[in-house]
């Protein structure tokens, strides 16, 4: 354990609990990302994205692998029926858990041409899922299994898992990765990791405005993320932003001021809430998971 927090703003010290202390968790994975909780067991779910494995911690059990190989399960998230959702970079689809454990892949195309390879994704309150679409799955080898790119640019996009409606709400990003709904869902961030392999690239945050749930207008870089750039984030119920970097956990308010940060010794890819009262942080960094208490609850599980 580790003392984890740097504090740039007084509105930060509510947000943590004084002496509180960074645990590791897990190790042995490849690269954590994707974390997501399950409250019926205090289990946490995350993809060990470059070994192609899906692992799972609980106090209990410890470590444990769900899924080898996984399709490079990157994102993880929950529908409004409490089923897994992901991400699959190598499958290039959205996919689903069923009842029975079987995988579904609920889309793969979009204009009848594949997707890039799904990065991240969220569950909107009316039950579409919003996902980001970057080319990773296609261009890393360790990420997915290769192919040739169909859709003219990488897109968040909005889907309708009811009806099997698709279709991009964010162009106008190099790299989306990312992204998380404000607690009102007035506002969607979206984080894009360009920087990673392109020099020069964007290495920030952009925020949008959405319109009747439907759209998003109005973008704008919300924060520019160093060192590093962001990958995963998620948002607390002050509407506060908690983004991975290089060196930490980023914690800025909503206006935009960089508050503090929770300095984790590997670089986190993502994270998410849990805990019973939605009060703990699970990092996904490195090799490892990470889980640091706050005085703050998320608003996303
Ligand atoms: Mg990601």
């Amino acid at each position: 354990m580790a003392q984890a927090i740097k504090i740039y703003d007084d509105r930060m010290c509510a947000l943590v609990r004084p002496g509180a202390l960074l645990q590791k968790l897990a190790n042995g994975a490849v690269h954590s990302e994707g974390p997501v909780y399950f409250h019926e067991d205090d289990s946490v779910v995350w993809s060990d994205a470059h070994s192609n494995r899906l692992l799972r911690w609980s106090p209990t059990d410890n470590v444990t692998v769900l899924r080898d190989p996984s399709d490079y399960q990157s994102g993880n998230y929950r529908d409004l029926q409490d089923r897994l959702v992901a991400c699959s970079s190598g499958l290039r689809a959205i996919i689903r858990c069923e009842d029975d454990g079987e995988w579904k892949i609920l889309v793969d195309r979009y204009q009848g041409k594949r997707l890039n390879s799904p990065n991240d994704l969220v569950v909107k309150s009316d039950g579409t899922i919003w996902f980001t679409d970057p080319p990773y799955g296609i261009t890393e080898p360790n990420q997915g299994y290769g192919g040739e790119p169909e859709q003219p640019g990488s897109y968040v996009y909005r889907f309708d898992p009811t009806t099997g409606e698709i279709y991009p709400v964010v162009t106008d990003m190099v790299r989306p990765n990312g992204l998380a709904f404000s607690p009102d869902e007035s506002l969607l961030y979206v984080s894009d990791t360009a920087a990673f392999n392109i020099p020069g690239g964007p290495h920030h945050i952009r925020v949008y405005e959405t319109v009747d749930s439907r759209h998003v207008k109005n973008g704008r870089v919300f924060a520019i993320i160093d060192p590093g750039q962001p990958d995963g984030l998620r948002i607390d119920e002050h509407g506060n932003v908690f983004t991975s970097s290089q060196d930490s956990v980023q914690v800025y308010a909503p206006d935009g001021t960089q508050l503090g940060k929770i300095l984790v010794p590997e670089t986190s890819a993502n994270l998410t809430f849990g805990g019973r009262e939605r009060d703990r942080l699970f990092i996904t960094a490195g090799k490892s998971l990470y889980v640091i208490d706050l005085n703050t609850r998320g608003v996303q599980l």
